[in-house]
C-alpha cells in the first residue's frame, strides 16, 4: 500500500497511535523520512512517514457501502469506513465480494423484515445495500441457475454474531425455498429449528457440519437454560445454579432481554421438532442433571497413604445424586472415580487415587459423559435434517470459531487456529483468484501479483512424517514421553523454521506465528488431549447403567481396539476430517462473511478501533485488501472514469477517440503509470484513483 508518496504539507492524514490504533491530524513539516503531524490545538508528533496514511477525504458522509470504493485502501481507512457507518447503524459492508457484519448488540427489526426479504429477492449482487440477504439471496441464484453448490462461510470470534448471522441466513433461505417443501418441512427449516438444541447444549458453533467438530466441547454456558422450572430444578436436586462447580467456571454473557422461559420452551420444543422423543428428552435433563451433581464431588486424603475418599455428606449426597440420575450404583461410581485398575501379567491390582488424581478422574468422567452426550444430538440431528433427496447441489453454512489466543492456549486453541490458516488459506486463493478471473476477462496483464501463502504454517503443523501432529502422536505412542520430552524434540526439529519459536525462559511452551499473529501454547495438556480414550473404568461403569440411553451412549468396544498399542489420536482424526471439510469446500463456489464484534462491552453504540483492527486482521480482511492493493485495487468502467476525469484533458473529450483510447489519453496526460486498461474498464493501482482526485481538485 504505498500511498506514502502523498504525504505532503498540509495533508490530512492518519498516524498510529497506541490508545486508540489511528489519530487524524495535518502535515505540518516533512524532512526526510519523517514528518511532523498537528494533532490537536496543542498537541504535535512526530512519526515516519512509513507510519503515516493519507486520509480519505473523498469519501462522502456516512462512508461507502464497499470498502474498495475509498480512494485510499489502508487500514485507518477501512477503520473509519466501518466506524462511521456503525455510527448510523449499517452494520453491513462489503469489502468486495466480502460481507462485513458488526454485531449491533440490539435489535435492529426493520433490517430483517418480511419487506426487507422481498426487496432482495432477485436483485444481482451488489445493486442494492451490503446485507447478510444478498449473500444468501447470490448463493442461492447461483445454485439455481448453473446448478452449483455454494458455501457460505461465516466466522468471528465468539459472541461477533455468527449464530445471529447464520439464522438469518437460513431465515431468508427458508423463505425462498418456502414454496417446495419436501416432506412438510424445508431442510432450511429444520435446520433453523434445530438450533435451539446445539445452542442449549453450549456448542452451536464447530457442529452443524459434522466435519468441523473439534472434539472441543465441554462448555456448561447455557445449561441454565434447560432447567428452567421448579419442577425440574426440585426433580433433579438443583437448588441454585451458583452452587455447582461446573456453572461456576462458565463465562456465560447475559444475554438482555432475553426470557429465559421462553428459551427452555424453545428448546424443548427443537427436541420435539428434531424427533428427540419425550422419553430420551427425559434422559438428556437426568444426565446433564448429573453432570451438575458429579462435578459436586470433593475428595480428601483417604485412610491409606496416596488414596482418597469423599470429603464429607454433601460430597456423599451429589454422589449418590449422580449415581441416581445416571442409574448406576454408587459404590461403583466412587470406586470407579478413586481407584484404577492395573493389569500387570501376573494379576490385575486395584490401585488408589489421591485426591488430586481422583478430581481429574472426575473431570474425565464428566468431559467422556458430555461429549458422548453431545454426539448424541449431532447424529441425532443430522438424521432428521437429512439432504434434501431431489437436489444434487446444496448451499453448505458453516459456521466457525475464530482464531484464539488467549493467556494460556491449549490443545484446543491449537485445533481451533490450524482450523483456521485452513480456512485462510481457501480465502486467500478464493481473493486471489477472484481477482485473476477479473483480470482475465478484461484482458489485462496480472502475472506480477504476489499474495503471501500460509503454506508454510501449514506444513509446520500437519506435514507427515516431521510435523507437530505428527511428533505429538509419536509422543502419545511412547509410553515414556512427557509434555516436556515432546517439547524437546518440537525444539530440535524446528529450529530454524521461521513459523517456530522457542521461548527463551521455558522448557514446556512452544510458539507459532500464525498469519493471524504468534500464539505461545501451554503443551503440559497436548498429550492427555489428544488421546481420544474413555478410562476402561468410566466405560464399565456407565454401560452398566440401567437406564438404556445411558448404556447405550458407551456400546462395548470391539475386542482389538482395547489394546493398549492401538492409540487414537484426536489430531490426526480432526486433520482427516478438515481435509475432507476442504474438499467440500472446494467443490463450492464460497461466500465469506466476516462478523466482527466492535466493542468487548456487548453494549450497541460503541466502537473499539484496537479491537476491531484485531479482527478484521485476524479474520483476513486486511489480507485481502492487501491482495487487492497488490494488483489493481481501484476500477472504473471507460465511462464512469470519463464522466469523472474527463475534466483533466477536455481536449481529449473533444476529439473523436473511442472511450477506450481517450482514458488511456487522459492517464498519459497525467504521467501515470503502470496502471492496465481492460475491454470495459480502467483497473488503477493503489493510490492512482486518489491522485487523479487530487488533480480534480487542483483545477
Ligand atoms: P459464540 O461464538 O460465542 O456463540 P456468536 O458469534 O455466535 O458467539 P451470537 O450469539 O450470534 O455470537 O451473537 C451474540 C449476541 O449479539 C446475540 O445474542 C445478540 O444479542 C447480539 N447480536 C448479534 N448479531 C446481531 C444482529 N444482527 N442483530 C441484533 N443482535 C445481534
Amino acid at each position: 500500500m504505498d500511498t506514502q508518496g502523498d504525504i505532503i504539507v498540509g495533508s490530512r492524514v492518519w498516524v498510529e497511535d497506541p490508545t486508540t490504533a489511528w489519530i487524524d491530524g495535518d502535515v505540518v513539516s516533512v524532512s526526510g523520512e519523517v514528518a511532523e503531524i498537528q494533532i490537536s490545538d496543542e498537541k504535535t508528533l512526530v512519526a515516519k512517514l512509513s507510519k503515516i496514511y493519507p486520509k480519505n477525504m473523498e469519501a462522502p458522509f456516512g462512508g461507502v457501502d464497499d470498502m474498495t470504493k475509498l480512494s485510499y485502501l489502508h487500514e485507518p481507512g477501512v477503520l473509519q469506513n466501518l466506524s462511521t457507518r456503525y455510527e448510523l447503524d449499517e452494520i453491513y459492508t462489503y469489502t468486495g465480494d466480502i460481507l462485513i457484519a458488526m454485531n449491533p448488540f440490539q435489535r435492529l427489526p426493520h433490517l430483517y423484515d418480511a419487506h426487507t426479504m422481498e426487496q432482495y429477492n432477485g436483485v444481482p449482487f451488489g445493486q442494492l445495500g451490503p446485507h447478510v440477504f444478498a449473500v444468501a439471496d447470490a448463493s442461492y441464484r447461483a445454485m439455481i441457475n448453473e446448478g452449483k453448490s455454494n458455501s457460505v462461510l461465516v466466522s468471528g470470534e465468539s459472541g461477533a454474531g455468527k449464530t445471529e448471522t447464520t439464522k438469518m441466513l437460513m431465515r431468508y433461505l427458508a423463505y425462498l425455498g418456502g414454496n417446495v417443501p419436501t416432506a412438510g418441512r424445508t431442510v432450511e427449516q429444520k435446520v433453523l429449528e434445530s438450533n435451539p438444541v446445539l445452542e442449549a447444549f453450549g456448542n452451536a458453533k464447530t457442529v452443524r457440519n459434522n466435519n468441523s467438530r473439534t472434539g472441543y466441547s465441554f462448555n456448561y454456558s447455557c445449561i441454565p437454560t434447560i432447567f428452567n422450572t421448579l419442577q425440574e430444578i426440585e426433580k433433579y436436586k438443583l437448588g441454585n445454579p451458583e452452587s455447582f462447580h461446573y456453572l461456576n467456571q462458565s463465562n456465560c454473557y447475559e444475554l438482555v432481554g432475553v426470557n429465559d422461559a421462553h428459551e427452555y420452551l424453545a428448546t424443548r420444543r427443537a427436541m420435539d421438532i428434531v424427533g428427540i422423543s419425550e422419553k430420551e428428552q427425559d434422559s438428556i435433563f437426568k444426565v446433564v442433571a448429573s453432570l451438575l451433581h458429579l462435578g459436586n464431588i470433593e475428595f480428601d486424603k483417604g485412610e491409606d497413604t496416596d488414596s482418597s475418599a469423599l470429603k464429607d455428606d454433601t460430597s456423599n449426597f451429589h454422589l449418590r445424586m449422580t449415581a441416581e440420575l445416571l442409574m448406576c450404583d454408587p459404590q461403583a461410581l466412587e470406586d470407579a472415580l478413586c481407584k484404577r485398575m492395573m493389569i500387570t501379567p501376573e494379576e490385575v491390582i486395584k490401585r488408589s487415587l489421591d485426591p488430586i488424581g481422583a478430581t481429574v478422574s472426575r473431570d474425565g468422567l464428566a468431559k467422556t459423559i458430555y461429549s458422548h452426550l453431545f454426539d448424541w444430538l449431532v447424529t441425532k440431528i443430522n438424521k432428521s435434517i437429512g439432504q434434501d433427496p431431489y437436489s444434487n447441489s446444496l448451499i453448505g453454512v458453516l459456521d466457525i470459531y475464530g482464531f484464539e489466543s488467549f493467556e494460556t492456549n491449549s490443545f484446543e486453541q491449537f485445533c481451533i487456529n490450524f482450523t483456521n490458516e485452513k480456512l485462510q488459506q481457501h480465502f486467500n486463493q478464493y481473493v486471489f483468484k477472484m481477482e485473476q478471473e477479473e483480470y482475465v476477462k478484461e484482458e489485462i496483464d496480472w502475472s506480477y501479483i504476489e499474495f503471501v501463502d500460509n503454506q508454510d504454517v501449514l506444513d509446520l503443523i500437519e506435514k507427515k512424517p516431521g510435523g507437530i501432529i505428527a511428533l505429538l502422536d509419536e509422543a502419545c505412542m511412547f509410553p515414556k514421553s512427557t509434555h516436556e520430552t515432546f517439547c524437546q524434540k518440537l525444539y530440535q526439529t524446528f529450529k530454524a523454521h521461521k513459523r517456530f519459536i522457542k521461548p527463551k525462559l521455558s522448557s514446556t511452551n512452544f510458539t507459532i506465528a500464525h498469519f493471524a499473529g504468534e500464539v505461545l501454547y501451554q503443551a503440559d495438556q497436548f498429550l492427555d488431549k489428544n488421546k481420544d480414550y474413555v478410562v476402561p473404568e468410566h466405560r464399565a461403569l456407565l454401560g452398566a447403567s440401567k437406564c438404556s440411553f445411558v448404556a447405550e451412549l458407551f456400546p462395548p468396544l470391539p475386542e482389538e481396539s482395547t489394546k493398549p498399542s492401538k492409540f487414537s489420536s484426536i489430531a490426526s482424526r480432526f486433520k482427516l476430517q478438515l481435509q475432507q471439510l476442504m474438499e467440500t469446500l472446494n467443490s463450492t463456489d464460497p461466500h465469506y462473511i466476516r462478523c466482527v464484534k466492535p466493542n468487548t462491552s456487548l453494549k450497541p453504540g460503541i466502537f473499539e478501533n484496537v479491537n476491531v483492527m484485531q479482527q478484521l486482521r485476524s479474520g483476513g480482511v486486511l489480507e485481502a485488501i492487501r491482495i487487492s492493493c497488490a494488483g489493481y485495487p481501484s476500477r472504473r468502467t471507460f465511462n464512469d472514469f470519463l464522466k469523472r476525469f474527463g475534466v483533466l484533458a477536455p481536449e481529449v473529450l473533444q476529439g473523436k477517440y473511442d472511450e477506450r483510447t481517450a482514458c488511456t489519453k487522459i492517464l498519459e496526460k497525467k504521467g501515470l503509470a503502470g496502471f492496465q486498461i481492460g475491454n470495459s474498464q480502467v483497473f488503477l493501482r493503489a493510490g492512482q484513483l486518489a491522485e487523479l482526485d487530487a488533480w480534480r481538485t487542483v483545477l
